[in-house]
């Protein structure tokens, strides 16, 4: 799960991502079209902690579910309503089902 480095607050990836898109504003239109582009540009953006309201780098945060949030994104139309620069999408919970269908998949496998 994303925590704050410094207060170690849990935090949403759908206002992680509103804070992007309130400062790129469209260009995320392109940023979110490329793989790569998209986790540099997270991994140097400085984000706000809404708990203790410290700023820190995106580098901070775990890249494995940075990407599947691009994937989650990419993969569902009107994820993002772009006139009001909010995600639709319920970003940590859908990484949560992903999590344990992961595990659930392994654990399947094990007992194979
Ligand atoms: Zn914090």
């Amino acid at each position: 799960m994303a925590r704050c480095p410094l207060c170690g607050s849990p935090l949403d990836w759908g206002e992680l991502i509103e804070e992007m898109l309130a400062k790129r504003g469209n260009e995320m239109k392109e940023i979110l079209s490329d793989r790569g582009r998209f986790l540099n540009e997270l991994r140097e953006f400085a984000f706000k902690c809404p708990n203790c309201g410290e700023e820190f780098y995106g580098k901070n945060l775990p890249e494995k579910e940075a990407e599947k949030v691009f994937e989650l994104l990419n993969e569902f139309k009107g994820s993002i309503d772009w006139e009001s620069g909010r995600v639709r999408l319920r970003l940590n919970s859908l990484l949560a089902l992903d999590t344990m269908l992961e595990e659930w998949d392994r654990k399947m496998k094990g007992n194979r």
